[in-house]
């Protein structure tokens, strides 16, 4: 599943290809990626054809373009979701399922973006009015990349909360954009268990834990921007993750890269969470009242 960092990588292409582009026609091919679109794929595709597109933006996972018509397309990769920027002729992808054809800029070849996706859990919409931010969007919460990010509102909305620091991370109403695997390799970093409870971290431990946070995003769209590629918008939405030095996700059994025990899998929320029992001690158990 596509984290922050591969969205990102996704937000920079798509403003390097096809912002300032026009979308000359718009074909959906599959009507599930466009299942929010309440009013159908027609209706999609006749508010998206003809529109200048003004911008790639990005809230946690989601992305948006702004067109000129004060509307916004907006997009969920989902588990395998993939916007592609392909020459106008070249084969289609197995699982295309909307295309865009932008207009042709100063007599070249034409292109198209395409939206690819396999398992079809990602989908485009029109955002009326959404420019901006996409109402949708609105009550997703700021990730730790965003510059306008609020340090001190989210140390004070971790330490109200009685819930283990994982689960803390994943709200998309605290921080946005943190997934299971970014969240277990902070948390490593940071030598915090994830069912240390909000309410008993220190500010200090939930600073600690957010530069962890950045440290390990950046670290991934660095590998992420490296294997940009020119045709392609994204990188594949499965690529890279295993590639990436990780240190407790995915490493079950395998030695603590700090301390040498060794690493271990629990259950959570229908997932895994990875951690040293050494560097990471869970927390007490609370005594009975
Ligand atoms: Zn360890």
């Amino acid at each position: 599943m596509p984290e922050l960092p591969e969205v990102e990588v996704v937000r920079r292409g798509l403003e390097s290809h096809v912002v300032g582009r026009t979308i000359d026609s718009v074909q959906v091919l599959h009507p599930r990626p466009v299942r929010r679109h309440l009013a159908g794929a027609e209706d999609f595709a006749a508010l998206t054809a003809g529109r200048v597109v003004l911008g790639a933006a990005r809230r946690g996972k989601y992305l948006w373009l702004p067109l000129d018509s004060g509307d916004a397309v907006l997009a969920h990769l989902g588990m395998s979701g993939q916007m592609l920027v392909q020459p106008s002729g070249a084969p289609d992808e197995r699982h295309l399922r909307v295309r865009f054809a932008l207009r042709p800029v100063d007599g070249g070849a034409g292109d198209e973006l395409r939206f690819v996706d396999q398992r079809m859990f990602g989908g485009l919409s029109v955002s009326p009015g959404g420019a901006d931010l996409p109402p949708e969007i609105a009550h997703i919460a700021r990730d730790p990349m965003d510059p306008l990010f609020d340090e001190d509102a989210f140390v004070a909305a971790v330490r109200r909360r009685g819930s283990g620091i994982k689960r803390i991370l994943l709200d998309q109403t605290v921080v946005s954009g943190v997934g299971n695997i970014y969240a277990d390799e902070a948390l490593w970093r940071a030598q915090l268990h994830g069912d240390r409870l909000g309410t008993k971290l220190r500010r200090t431990d939930v600073l600690r834990l957010l530069a962890e946070v950045r440290a390990v995003m950046t670290a991934a769209l660095d590998e992420g921007g490296t294997s940009f590629d020119a045709l392609y918008v994204n990188v594949n939405g499965e690529s890279g993750y295993f590639d990436r030095s990780l240190h407790a996700y995915g490493q079950e059994g395998r030695a603590c890269d700090r301390c040498g025990t060794a690493i271990v899998r629990v259950s959570f929320m229908n997932r895994s969470s990875y951690f040293c029992p050494v560097c990471q001690p869970r927390p007490r158990a609370r005594r009975a009242a």
